[in-house]
């Protein structure tokens, strides 16, 4: 951490003037801030009152930048430690790394664990593309893991069933926000020797006995990519670990740079990582700017206020579904979880509605309410195919995920919807199931 503060602090001296280290690039101006604020709060229906108000802020920015220096720090600067530091606080972990994206994230997790060509990955079979995308780059194994038919995620019994001595990692995925069942899977683990990294990019606030998603595998985190929890202004992920990674876990977002380390005549050395089985790893580079770093800081104290709102959605929708039978509603927390409701799970039983989710998805179109099977089966991708895998022989063992997919899940959206708007979207549920058994 020490060295980004001295990367920070950095001058060039000019004569008697000091210059920041980011002189060397181009600043952004009162005009240029103008935009960002045109383009974050844009024209809300009032357009000529909009464009007053914001001639208004338009003279008012015009003023201070009369009395402002310009930021000059624009990447991994304070703004990214402060963003760490509230996340180490708030996951309770060791170690916390604000990056471009989760996806690379991931991929720093995977080559700390020391994944290599032919080591097996055991995943849920439903996820999204991002999940396998580093494995899958290197030549590792993905062995698809099928899913409890209550949350969608995983089952731990069928991880179990699927280790050999080839598997290295075991990556849960808190889909949809319901917390993954963690306890048997950090046991198997421990008994194989092998780590866990917890893909928790719908998960970001939520937790499992007493801890929170994302720091209780070996390794896990979150995207704050504009779709998820929160965000850091549409782009940005999260790295977290408890394990004593030192130095190179925060180097390894920026191609292994150490300023700890000189080389001779040289401001720093390249330091490639070291992973568990002491091998060379070499970093590529996933930073994140400032102000991802301040769009996660300004977004992270509501996660807590977001999250209760979207409980409060979710028990709502639970609420009006469970009147119709046929409807699965979406499973409440136990005593060892606490889930984010990032989506909602709407599931039905295909036999007693009379129909499968198809047919379902078609009547809720056409009430004009988007309902999107967000994941599939990810062994049916054409890539897989193209990569050797054989879908067929993979879905015979995932016969849960093929009935639950093909039959009867969907997601609906919880936030920011209104009152109004949840009830219409449930009241749509109940009448499109209502539709099905009169047989329409
Ligand atoms: C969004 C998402 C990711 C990828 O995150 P990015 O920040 O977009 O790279 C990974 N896994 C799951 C389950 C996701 O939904």
């Amino acid at each position: 951490m020490e060295k980004e503060k001295s990367t920070g602090d950095f001058r060039y001296a000019v004569g008697a003037a000091k210059v920041p280290w980011h002189a060397v690039g181009e600043f952004y101006r009162a005009g240029d801030v103008l935009e960002v604020v045109k383009f974050l709060l844009p024209p809300g229906g009032d357009e000529a009152a909009w464009r007053q108000r914001l001639a208004a802020v338009e003279s008012a920015l015009q003023a201070l930048s009369g009395e402002a220096a310009t930021a000059t720090k624009l990447t991994l600067g304070q703004q990214v430690q402060a963003a760490e530091a509230e996340a180490r606080n708030y996951f309770d972990c060791r170690y916390a790394c604000l990056l471009s994206n989760w996806t690379a994230g991931m991929e720093i997790a995977y080559k700390l664990s020391g994944l290599q060509a032919g080591d097996e990955v055991i995943m849920p079979a439903v996820t999204f593309i991002a999940t396998m995308a580093y494995p899958l780059s290197i030549g590792a194994k993905i062995v698809f893991a099928d899913i409890d038919p209550e949350t969608i995620n995983l089952d731990p019994a069928d991880v179990a069933r699927k280790i050999t001595p080839k598997t290295r990692m075991i990556v849960p995925v808190h889909l949809g926000g319901y917390p993954v069942d963690m306890a048997p899977l950090m046991e198997l683990a421990a008994e194989h020797g092998i780590y866990v990294m917890e893909d928790a990019a719908h998960g970001m606030g939520g937790a499992y006995r007493g801890r929170k998603l994302g720091a209780i595998g070996h390794f896990g985190g979150f995207s704050l990519h504009e779709v998820k929890n929160i965000n850091s202004f549409g782009e940005g992920g999260l790295l977290l670990t408890n394990l004593d990674c030192g130095e190179q876990f925060a180097q390894a977002r920026f191609l292994g740079l150490d300023f700890t380390r000189k080389i001779k005549d040289w401001l720093y050395d390249i330091s490639p990582l070291t992973d568990r089985f002491g091998k060379l790893q070499i970093p590529g580079n996933h930073s994140a700017s400032e102000l991802q770093a301040l769009g996660l800081r300004l977004q992270m104290k509501r996660l807590d206020a977001i999250i209760a709102m979207r409980r409060q959605a979710a028990e709502y929708m639970n609420g009006v579904l469970s009147e119709e039978p046929g409807i699965l509603v979406e499973k409440t927390d136990t005593a060892d979880t606490y889930g984010t409701h990032h989506l909602y799970l709407l599931r039905i039983d295909p036999k007693k509605v009379n129909g499968d989710i198809q047919t379902l998805s078609a009547k809720l179109a056409a009430a004009g309410l988007t309902n999107i099977t967000h994941f599939g089966p990810m062994y049916r991708f054409r890539i897989m195919k193209q990569l050797g895998y054989d879908e067929n022989a993979i879905a015979a063992t995932c016969p849960r995920t093929e009935e639950m997919f093909y039959h009867s899940y969907t997601h609906l959206p919880l936030y920011p919807l209104t009152p109004e708007q949840l009830r219409y979207q449930a009241q749509a549920v109940v009448e499109a199931v209502r539709d099905m058994k009169r047989g329409r």
